[in-house]
């Protein structure tokens, strides 16, 4: 396709968009705008870039237009929709604020930001590979033998109180749903991988995170104060000699 120019959009100073941070619907102002046309009859796509009136992140947006095309004997049905896209990505899911604030002293923040990189940008396998590794990373900063097998692992676990059975269950799910994506070309659907994401986050909140918070509340609470005991009036006076 030959674009033959490049014109001003309609001016507007603001609109509704997706902020990568805050999420769909929210108010942004308009820093610039170019609408491309091309010689083919198919709209022009627009280009923004936009700042969130909440958060004051600047960000880019891309709008193409559905260009209905004849489709070939064999063809996939395509989306009859307009296409948005946003760079920094939008994020595909929140993330809880320890994610960013807290530090674990391993490689699991590496591993928690690709996951959710993974996840803005629909590379589903790879983002149900990285859960799996996420669970790894957690369970070495707990101190359980890498070495071990899984199986093994999570048991530990449950015996260190770590866990109790019903999570143990879910983290064999996890695990199992990180290997199928290894080794069995399985795809998961966003639900599927939301459902990954719900365990691993509370899992890492509840082991790591909570214990860390806890222990800080612990150390800023002020001591209770014992009360000095009043002397009898016999010892203030020497007694009754
Ligand atoms: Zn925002």
């Amino acid at each position: 396709m030959i674009k033959k120019n490049v014109v001003k959009a309609k001016s507007t100073n603001k609109k509704v968009a997706h902020c990568p941070q805050c999420g769909p619907g929210r108010n942004a102002d308009i820093r610039a705008q170019y609408k491309q046309v091309s010689d083919a009859d198919d709209g022009a796509i627009e280009y923004r870039v936009l700042q969130c009136r909440g958060c004051e992140l600047v960000y880019f947006e891309r709008h193409i237009p559905f260009a209905p095309v004849v489709p070939e004997p064999g063809d996939l049905p395509l989306e009859e929709s307009d296409h948005t896209d946003y760079w920094p990505a939008a994020y595909a899911r929140k993330r809880p604020f320890w994610v960013m604030d807290f530090i674990f002293g391993s490689n699991l923040n590496n591993v928690l930001v690709q996951i959710y990189t993974a996840l803005d940008h629909e590379l589903h396998i790879l983002a149900a590979i990285g859960i799996r590794t996420a669970l790894d990373s957690a369970t070495a900063l707990l101190r359980i033998d890498q070495a071990l097998p899984f199986a093994v692992k999570l048991e530990q676990l449950l015996e260190n109180g770590k866990i109790g059975p019903d999570e143990k269950r879910q983290l064999e799910l996890l695990t199992n749903a990180g290997n199928a994506a290894v080794h069995r070309q399985w795809f998961p659907e966003p639900e599927q991988l939301n459902a990954m994401m719900d365990i691993i986050e509370s899992f890492i909140y509840r082991a790591l995170v909570l214990p860390a918070f806890t222990s800080k509340l612990k150390k800023g609470i002020p001591k209770h104060q014992r009360k000095k005991k009043k002397r009898r009036s016999s010892e203030v006076k020497g007694g009754p000699n």
